[in-house]
């Protein structure tokens, strides 16, 4: 699986390394070499009008359900070789694991086409494709070349307007997402693997504080409005609250101080605000204690404050029958389950409006990811192929699971 995830990785816009967006030239690539791999798995393979690679192994009755395993193929730039390709890799390991062998359901292996919005700048477009989210707004997007999302999955040979054929049908017993953790957590307790059993909502904002500019020499000291003074105490506020709230995570990532000379006190510095927690009401009063935090520290120092809210999206829970099922399966793989929230967003989180969807966090070393740097335990893999092959055991010999086909999708 290792020497899978290098290879792929290997496929690039950019040599020496590795960048892959949506449909790009070295994500057919990908798609070779994935079919390859599946179709000697026993599967069958095609690529939909989404650009998303559909891996099927049929299952011994053909009208039995259908068990999702995946994730994503496009990387972020200068990006490492398991952000996502692993989970497609693992899901074509279990059915190379089954040897032919058919089980109660079938098992579609799915490597979405984009999730992390590089290319068009929003991400998940191959998994809202499975859930019919993929509409005429989101096709007309375009790329910094002016390319549409419609364009570009023509110019790869797909019909965009056959895009509601990717999507899900009544069929589906769940979506199970195995990807490298990109945190520090499993690390720092000794864990090869965690379950996910949410996926915390996320509050993305924009601040401006207004002052004013004038000379950094002769403007005595208490004459001043110096907005990006004003921007640091909040920055500090924001990191307290963080730190205050449990489980919270508060970051400003991005200044911008206006004009932007040495001699020049600043009179407008714009910063972004990301706010995230499993539950969403604490995430909401974190929010609106920090705009008043801001209106405060404002008044005080003669500034002015906008705010503008991007993006409030709410946390997700993960399916708590798959989680059990997977929480056995990662014992019976001879491992401590741990139970944790994810702070980053997946594909696990689209299809969860649709269908059960579970994850299953592999340690990553370091806790470094969206870099050439990050990297996987062969140890960690092999438990995850190990529970990965359990949790379809015990999945085989659920009724609960093997009844349950989703009214939903
Ligand atoms: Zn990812």
């Amino acid at each position: 699986m290792i020497t899978r995830c290098r290879k792929l990785a290997g496929f690039s816009e950019e040599p020496g390394r590795t960048t892959r967006t949506f449909l790009s030239a070295p994500m057919r690539e990908c798609h070779r070499e994935l079919t390859l791999w599946a179709e000697a798995a026993g599967a069958e393979t095609r690529i939909d009008a989404a650009g998303n690679f559909r891996a099927f192994y049929a299952a011994e009755e053909p009208e039995a359900p259908r068990l999702l395993i995946g994730s994503h193929l496009d990387t972020v730039p200068d990006a490492g070789a398991f952000d996502g390709a692993l989970g497609v890799v693992l899901g074509i390991a279990l059915i190379e694991n089954l040897r032919g062998e058919r089980l109660p359901f079938g098992i579609e292996i799915v490597g979405f086409s984009e999730e992390e919005g590089v290319r068009f700048n929003t991400p998940f477009i191959g998994s809202r494709a499975l859930i019919g989210r993929l509409d005429e707004a989101m096709l007309a997007r375009q790329d910094a070349n002016g390319i549409s999302v419609r364009a570009a999955i023509e110019a790869f040979g797909m019909n965009p307007d056959e895009i509601l054929e990717a999507r899900l049908r009544g069929d589906v017993l769940g979506y199970v997402e195995f990807h490298i953790e990109q945190g520090p957590v499993l690390e720092e307790l000794r864990l090869p693997l965690g379950v996910v059993e949410a996926l915390a909502g996320q509050s993305k904002m924009e601040f401006t504080f207004f002052g004013r500019a004038n000379h950094a020499g002769t403007t005595p000291m208490h004459l001043r409005r110096d907005a990006l003074a004003g921007a640091a105490e909040w920055i500090a506020a924001v990191e307290r609250e963080g730190h205050r709230v449990p489980g919270l995570v508060a970051t400003v990532g991005a200044v911008d101080a206006k004009p932007g000379a040495t001699n020049v006190i600043a009179g407008e510095v714009h910063l972004t605000l990301d706010v995230r927690h499993r539950s969403d009401d604490v995430r909401v009063a974190a929010v609106e204690t920090l705009i008043r935090h801001a209106e405060q520290i404002a008044a005080r120092r003669g500034l002015s404050v906008q705010h503008c809210m991007m993006l409030s999206q709410p946390a997700i829970a993960m399916d708590s029958q798959l989680i059990e099922q997977i929480e056995e399966a990662i014992r019976k793989a001879g491992c401590e389950p741990h139970r944790m929230v994810s702070g980053a967003g997946h594909d696990a989180m689209i299809l969860a409006e649709k269908v059960p969807a579970a994850m299953v966090f592999v340690r990553t070393p370091g806790g470094v990811s969206h870099s050439p740097e990050e990297t996987v335990n062969v140890e960690d893999v092999e438990k995850a192929i190990k529970a990965g092959a359990h949790l379809l055991k015990l999945l085989a010999s659920s009724p609960v699971l093997q009844s349950r086909r989703t009214q939903r999708a």
